[in-house]
């Protein structure tokens, strides 16, 4: 509970606070989020820069910059273009035994006279620390290009010179010169920074202090110190998701489900006679997993693993109808419109001739048709509602929501499955996922649950070829496959789907594929900008083969389902990340046929090299997710939707693994112990953990 000490607290303290620091500068400051003495002490630097002396050239291999220290013998200026001013100064550094030729070049500023200004802090006799890039010989370094320098006898140049420094991320108005002094100056300002650990953990885990690590972070004195500081924040930044994993999932696991299932049959039993198919050992292992998870009386939270093609769908169906042939209302949500508006298909086309009442709602139903299921959906005359994003809205509301399935839930937030869930009573919730991560990372971004895997695919499948190919021969497969009677997709990256020029480059191909490539045959174009309607009917079409090649940005990347397609052109596959490369390919071998994927690629980085390699050699989403994750970092391969659920900036899920589980540990014997943390050790740790995930995650409930 915030006591006016607190509020006192030098942390909270407006930066205008410090010394140096005025209005303006504040502002500046407020554009990184830096409010407050508190929120720039956590404003960790990017990078860090060694800057200790560099040894004399020869001596040791240098990187990054070299700094040296010297005494100005001669200083001049030379004459230059009107763009660039140049200023020279022979520098004698006893380090070195000899002197050195250092070099500015300087752009001229209206506001004051830059050579002025160095005529009169680079005059011979002047002690100086110099910073800059070295223009070497092998063995000597015959010029300094200087970027900063700073006289000896200044007070506060060992902030920037002669040890390892900070790099932050900065913004107009704000120098790193001002920002590493502004943090020495808060660092002294506040002296004993409050410990938000509880001194119990810090003792047990020796840990630094928070002073320490606060100091170690922005000026470390070694590497070992950085990495102890590193450590120790990492560490209390994993705590506290920790924290509120356990909290929110105690709030799960220990609430009580006010209904139960029973296996009626009802739609259960058409739905599996009229499939079409025998469900793989798998699947019926993993919906008997489901189904007693949901007939337990604690709401399930359930992470179904399965690669692309597995069959999730299926499952994902199963566990809607037992909730329907309870008489309870099912929501199915999907991170596209394509993908809800196929799902919707999928469920009309299982589910003809039952008594199953489906609906779908996404932000491109017209107003009329959303109000009517909007009404029915409150009333409970729909059993599943599908949908995207748009089922998140206020004003979608149901009669008895029971059951919540998350499609492809990379793409979702905590904040965006919980809100789903909120929409009734304590309900059961099965997210599904393509991408496997390690059991670390599923911890930390669902706190616990439980896993199911879909680890074998359905039978006859026949293999996907994948292989780089030039354009010429890619089209040529294509003709060749739609002659036999099967059709094709030629993918476009586009990186925005709301940006005009990728669209229109979209277009531009689909005209001359219609009119040149493949004249003769059937060929449209599907992209995330056509009205709803359109879209769907599109590939309404497409699925029934009136189409032979469909030209599409990645709209298609997730979920789409059409059998007969054997073909899968890749145009710039370069320009894919490896994971979507493999949604992509996932959407042909579908239906028995030999199938061939093709990369149209002139991969330049070797990272683009090694993702379009990687692909070539295996199919095993696992081993594509782990090659993914090593590439990209998790950051990048769970989304922005995840990582910004996260506020991790020290802590590395891979790399820190052993810090997470400790994390888990302590959360755990935290919460045992005092459930509310309100102990006075347990404050400041309350206080953080509300401020970073109340508002994100939509409540944690602290009893
Ligand atoms: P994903 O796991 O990628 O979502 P889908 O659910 O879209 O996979 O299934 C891929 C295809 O496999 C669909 O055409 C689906 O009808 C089919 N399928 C699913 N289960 C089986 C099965 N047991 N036997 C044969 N085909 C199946
Ligand atoms: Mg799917």
């Amino acid at each position: 509970m915030a006591s006016s000490t607190v509020e006192k607290s030098p942390l909270a303290q407006s930066v205008q606070f410090l010394r140096g620091v005025g209005p303006q500068r504040a502002g500046a400051l407020a554009r990184l989020e830096v409010k407050t003495v508190g929120d720039l002490l956590r404003y960790y630097p990017r990078a860090w820069e060694d800057r200790r002396e560099t040894p004399a050239p020869g001596v040791a291999p240098t990187q990054g910059p070299v700094v040296v220290r010297g005494r100005v013998v001669r200083a001049r200026q030379i004459p230059a273009g009107i763009r660039v001013a140049l200023f020279r100064a022979t520098l004698s550094v006893p380090s070195w035994g000899g002197t050195v030729e250092v070099v500015w070049f300087k752009r001229p500023s209206r506001r004051y006279d830059v050579l002025e200004k160095l005529k009169e802090e680079v005059k011979p006799g002047a002690d100086l620390w110099i910073v800059g890039k070295a223009e070497a010989t092998l063995l000597r370094v015959r010029e300094i290009h200087a970027e900063e320098h700073y006289a000896i006898d200044d007070p506060r140049c060992d902030l920037h010179v002669g040890r390892i420094v900070p790099v932050y991320s900065l913004t107009e108005g704000i120098t790193a010169r001002f920002l590493r002094e502004t943090m020495a100056e808060a660092l002294k300002a506040v002296g004993a920074v409050p410990e938000p650990l509880p001194p119990a953990v810090v003792r047990k885990r020796t840990f630094l202090t928070a002073s320490q690590a606060l100091a170690g972070i922005h000026f470390p004195r070694s590497q070992a110190e950085h990495e102890e500081a590193r450590r120790r924040l990492a560490y209390e930044e994993l705590l506290l998701l920790e924290l509120a994993w356990v909290l929110k999932s105690r709030q799960t696991r220990e609430a009580l489900k006010s209904y139960g299932y029973e296996i009626r049959r009802r739609f259960l039993t058409p739905f599996r006679e009229h499939l079409g198919f025998e469900l793989t050992a798998a699947q019926k292992r993993v919906i008997n997993e489901i189904f007693a998870d949901m007939q337990g009386q604690h709401p399930m939270t359930r992470l179904l693993q399965g690669d692309v093609g597995s069959g999730k769908t299926v499952v994902a169906i199963a566990t809607l109808l037992l909730a329907a042939e309870n008489g309870y209302q099912g929501a199915f949500m999907a991170p596209t419109e394509i993908l809800a508006e196929q799902h919707h298909w999928t469920l009309a086309k299982f589910l003809s001739g039952m008594d199953v009442r489906t609906a779908l709602l996404t932000s491109r139903v017209p107003k009329r048709e959303r109000e009517k299921v909007l009404a029915e959906a409150a009333v409970g005359k729909i059993d599943i509602v599908l949908g995207t994003h748009a089922l998140l809205e206020g004003d979608v509301q149901f009669k008895n929501l029971r059951v919540v399935v998350i499609d492809e839930q990379h793409r979702f937030g905590v904040r965006q499955r919980t809100t789903l869930r909120r929409k009734g009573p304590p309900m059961d919730m099965l997210v599904m996922t393509a991408t496997p991560i390690p059991r670390t990372l599923a911890l930390a971004l669902y706190g616990d649950l439980h896993v199911s895997t879909l680890d074998e695919m359905p039978p006859g499948r026949a293999p996907v070829h994948t292989s780089r190919a030039g354009e010429g021969e890619a089209f040529e497969i294509v003709r060749r496959e739609v002659k036999k009677g099967r059709q094709a997709y030629v993918v476009y990256p586009i990186i925005e789907e709301s940006s005009r020029l990728d669209l229109k480059a979209a277009e531009a191909e689909f005209s001359r594929l219609r009119d040149s490539e493949f004249a003769g045959l059937r060929v449209e174009l599907v992209h995330g900008q056509l009205p709803g309607k359109k879209k769907a009917q599109v590939m309404e079409t497409f699925a029934s083969g009136g189409y032979d090649v469909l030209v599409a940005t990645p709209v298609i990347e997730v979920g789409v389902d059409v059998p007969n397609a054997t073909v899968m052109v890749v145009q710039n596959a370069d320009r894919f990340g490896l994971a979507s490369l493999h949604q992509l390919r996932g959407r042909i071998g579908r239906g028995g046929h030999e199938s061939f994927c093709l990369l149209v690629a002139d991969p330049k980085t070797p990272e683009a090299q090694r993702r379009i390699a990687s692909l070539c050699e295996t199919a095993d989403g696992f081993r594509i997710a782990e090659e993914d994750l090593k590439l990209r970092g998790p950051g990048e391969v769970l989304g922005t939707a995840q990582h910004g659920d996260l506020t991790l900036r020290l802590a590395n899920l891979l790399t820190d693994a052993d810090l997470l589980a400790l994390a888990r540990e302590d959360a755990e014997e935290l919460l045992e112990a005092d459930p509310p943390l309100q102990q006075p050790d347990h404050v400041a740790l309350r206080e953080r953990l509300l401020a970073l995930y109340q508002r994100r995650w939509h409540a944690i409930d602290l009893a």
